[in-house]
């Protein structure tokens, strides 16, 4: 086993290696680097509550319902101050742009003035209210709240997920089992007939049909509704004329390879460039791939 030292000098290894192939994604991928970083360390660190682990209803997963829709997720002593004080510094780094923001959100957290919890308490409804207020009444821009919050739920949800007892039960939806966000990125291996999703917002991978689009369903007439760079056979794009979302997808990925889907998707964004481009939008909107 791979110990955390190890683990992130593999993800500096595979962000330099995509830099090197695709050098126009280099300022992103830099810029979400120390946020990557700092995100698998958490993660690897962190323990969080022996909190019960959540209960899945076989039916409801099997009708469609997502585990965020069934169980509880979120705890209050759930460690969000030291997830919050932890991210900040590595946001700061990575986009320089929100430093004014981030700086009044620590001092806030710091002082127990607001507390990221705060935001799911209306869980499972999303807490817009929350976040309009802090947005409004403490003056503090909507980009750097909606990106510490998002962070912090990858890393809690991604922890938690861990947890869950699946006995075997099979998803079929284009939208994650967990968190239910649809996918970021798709990858294919070599010789299997599915695909695996990607979900960006809690981490979780799961398998589905090649051909069915994720977000509308259609199965398209098309035999293969992927594009494909030249001379760039592992990088494509599905898409789905249906509903004119499109879908980031690593082709003939052979097993051998250690890889990082989230970094792997922010080393496509060219893909993201040429769909958007064409009329279509992605399947789950992500901090890289609104422009
Ligand atoms: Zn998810
Ligand atoms: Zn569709």
């Amino acid at each position: 086993m791979m110990n955390q030292t190890d683990d992130i000098s593999v993800v500096e290894q595979l962000i330099d290696g995509i830099i090197e192939k695709n050098p126009h994604s280099k300022d992103m991928l830099n810029a979400f680097r120390p946020i990557m970083v700092e995100r698998i360390r958490l993660v690897e660190k962190l323990e969080l509550k022996a909190a019960e682990p959540p209960k899945i209803d076989g039916r409801k997963l099997r009708a469609g319902v997502p585990v965020i829709r069934q169980a509880m997720l979120f705890y209050h002593d759930d460690p969000w101050d030291e997830i919050a004080l932890s991210m900040i510094p590595a946001i700061k780094r990575g986009l320089p742009d929100l430093e004014n923001d981030l700086d009044k959100l620590e001092a806030l957290i710091k002082n127990g003035n607001i507390n990221l919890f705060d935001c799911f308490k209306s869980y499972p409804d999303k807490g817009e209210g929350i976040i309009d207020h802090w947005a409004t009444e403490l003056k503090i821009g909507l980009p750097a709240i909606v990106f510490l919050i998002k962070s912090a739920t990858r890393i809690i949800l991604e922890k938690r997920a861990k947890h869950i007892d699946w006995h075997g039960i099979e998803w079929k939806k284009g939208y994650c089992p967990i968190c239910g966000t649809f996918p970021a990125i798709a990858m294919i291996e070599e010789k299997i007939a599915w695909r695996w999703l990607h979900c960006s917002a809690c981490g979780h991978d799961w398998k589905f049909g090649r051909f069915i689009c994720p977000f509308c369903e259609h199965e398209g007439e098309r035999e293969v509704p992927y594009l494909f760079i030249e001379g760039k056979q592992q990088e494509s794009a599905f898409s789905c004329d249906t509903c004119k979302r499109y879908l980031v997808t690593l082709n003939r990925v052979s097993d051998l390879n250690v890889r990082d889907l989230d970094i792997t998707a922010i080393g496509l964004i060219h893909l993201d460039i040429i769909m958007q481009d064409k009329g279509f939008q992605p399947m789950a909107t992500c901090e890289w791939n609104v422009f």
